[in-house]
């Protein structure tokens, strides 16, 4: 699979994800997403600690195995996709965007 197709379909997960609200409340206010941390966010979601977390684990597994688990770990809201994070950041500081996805839903 390409690098290419690999990242789409990551990026249709998560917009497919069940608890999206949520961890967007939390990106907005600066929060790592991980339920009871409330760390400072630092990268894809995720707090330094976190982020080191997702790392760490992530060198353990060879490449076919890092693929499933990052597309799990996007899938469950453990890890935002590339861009998510800057995406929402920036929505949070611009009212018509704001309003923009309110009405998209
Ligand atoms: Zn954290």
């Amino acid at each position: 699979m390409s690098t290419f197709t690999t990242r789409l379909l990551l990026a249709q997960i998560a917009m497919s994800r069940s608890n999206t609200d949520k961890i967007k409340a939390k990106v907005k206010s600066n929060q790592c997403i991980i339920d009871g941390c409330s760390r400072k966010l630092r990268s894809r979601g995720l707090c330094e600690k976190c982020y080191q977390s997702y790392r760490q684990q992530m060198r353990e597994l060879s490449p076919t195995e890092q693929i499933e688990f990052e597309r799990s770990a996007i899938e469950q809201g453990l890890v935002l996709d590339n861009g998510e994070m800057g995406k929402w950041k920036k929505q949070a500081t611009n009212r018509f965007a704001n309003l923009a996805a309110k009405v998209v839903g």
